[in-house]
């Protein structure tokens, strides 16, 4: 396989580490990159260089594996001393490896925590940084939901003083579990329905950002997957499970990823970056074949998203496409380094009653998504050690998957708390002056 990436800017080793566009804009430190969310120049923050992890030690706890592999990404910044301290209240809650029966195939579960998606680790650790980092304004969170990240972040702000949080969804294309994790808080935190597609709010949080009067009143932030905070944590189970593998069996590890905006397989593509011991990675995307079409064509083409069962990955335009095609900027090196599947929802609805008959597994349809996409890719003989990324808990689908599968799921209690709170929410136009208005 051919994994060439671009020479980085700076020389590895070094104990600084700065933080650029990938539309070119200056350098920043990692405490600048997060607070601003999105660069001036509308461009993604991206490492100026990649730290080398050589070690191959078995692996600790997800905090312990986090603080190391992070340290590099934040060695000179001012939140670098909490780097512990934060990593101890991301990584809360279990990142565990499910064996399906005798087969080599594991699923790494990344849905244990508050809001059941895996998420709330990018979104936990966004605000044990930013509830640490020093600032004059209130700061504002603006964050477009495709259904899982809104009551991700929601849980992980709710209450902090100094922070409000506004959460965009689009109305009716959320499954109904998810609007109401979408709309069961209070106090600093507010739920918008946009009347429109996940693409709209994602618009008008960028929008948000280049306008004046919001940005006068507000240091406004956002904790979506275009935020590099987000995505260097999500960085650590890749980590942790390729190590685990790497010590028993002496293999790299591949993976199958359910993708969407694309933010989970960036950070995929960065362990693997940085030296940890991972082979291929399989890109498991719905109808919304942006990606995949990419991979064929060449061609960056984005377009409207359309809903599908697998609603948190309805995404036309990923915005981590942008950070993709900045580290492989040709395409070959794209091809070498990553495979994505485009699957349709009669194929979801087979892979989720395949994973019970067979495995006695129940899956979201996100799951599926990948489940199926590894099926494919084995029937085009694909080898080696794999892992499919588990991102959901079924109990957010109960409407989708309870009729497959005839029969009830289990709801975890953290949701079930959600579950009880009473619900509120502002319905708005998608145009900017409605946001305007209704954040005011
Ligand atoms: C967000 C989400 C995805 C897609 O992740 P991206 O980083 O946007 O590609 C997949 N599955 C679930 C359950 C999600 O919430």
């Amino acid at each position: 396989m051919d994994h060439r990436y671009p020479v980085a800017r700076r020389a590895l080793g070094s104990a600084v580490m700065r933080y650029a566009s990938t539309r070119g804009d200056g350098e920043v430190s990692f405490s600048e990159a997060l607070a601003a969310g999105l660069a001036a120049d509308g461009g993604l923050y991206v490492p100026t260089a990649w730290p080398s992890f050589t070690s191959r030690t078995a692996p600790a706890t997800l905090p312990e594996v986090a603080a190391s592999l992070l340290q590099p990404f934040i060695a000179d910044d001012p939140l670098q001393p909490d780097l512990a301290a934060i990593t101890e209240e991301a990584f809360s809650f279990p990142a565990p490896l499910v064996s399906l029966g005798d087969e080599p195939t594991q699923l790494l579960e990344l849905f244990h925590g508050p809001t059941a998606a895996f998420k709330d680790f990018g979104a936990r650790f966004v605000a044990a940084c930013l509830s640490r980092a020093r600032r004059e304004r209130p700061l504002h969170i603006l964050v477009a939901t495709s259904g899982d990240t809104g009551g991700a972040v929601a849980a992980a702000f709710h209450k902090r003083p100094g922070v409000r949080v506004s959460v965009l969804f689009p109305k009716g294309l959320v499954s109904p579990a998810q609007e109401r994790q979408l709309t069961c808080w209070d106090d600093n935190v507010r739920s918008l329905a946009v009347r429109g597609t996940f693409d709209d709010c994602q618009a008008l949080v960028k929008a948000a950002f280049a306008d004046k009067e919001m940005g006068s009143r507000y240091d406004l932030s956002s904790a979506n997957s275009i935020n590099v905070g987000r995505l260097l944590p999500q960085m650590t189970y890749f980590a942790l499970t390729s190590l685990a593998i790497w010590n028993v069996h002496r293999a790299p590890a591949s993976f199958v990823i359910p993708s969407g905006n694309l933010g989970h397989a960036t950070a995929c593509v960065w362990a693997r970056r940085v030296g940890l011991p991972i082979g291929e990675i399989v890109l498991a995307h719905n109808r919304n074949r942006t990606m995949p079409d990419y991979l064929e064509s060449g061609v960056w083409r984005p377009r409207a998203s359309v809903p599908t069962l697998a609603s948190a990955m309805d995404v036309g335009d990923p915005s981590n496409g942008e950070r993709l095609r900045h580290l492989f900027p040709d395409l070959a090196a794209m091809r070498g380094a990553l495979t994505a599947y485009a699957i349709d929802d009669d194929a979801i609805r087979s892979r989720i009653r395949t994973g019970w008959e067979k495995y006695g597994q129940i899956w979201c349809p996100h799951t599926a998504t990948a489940a199926e996409a590894h099926a494919l890719h084995m029937a085009r003989g694909g080898e080696g050690r794999w892992t499919i990324v588990a991102t959901a808990n079924p109990a957010k689908f109960p409407e989708i998957v309870e009729p497959l599968l005839g029969r009830a799921i289990p709801v975890p209690n953290s949701l079930a708390a959600l579950f009880d709170r009473p619900s509120q929410v502002t319905e708005i136009e998608p145009d900017l002056s409605a946001l305007r208005r209704a954040v005011a």
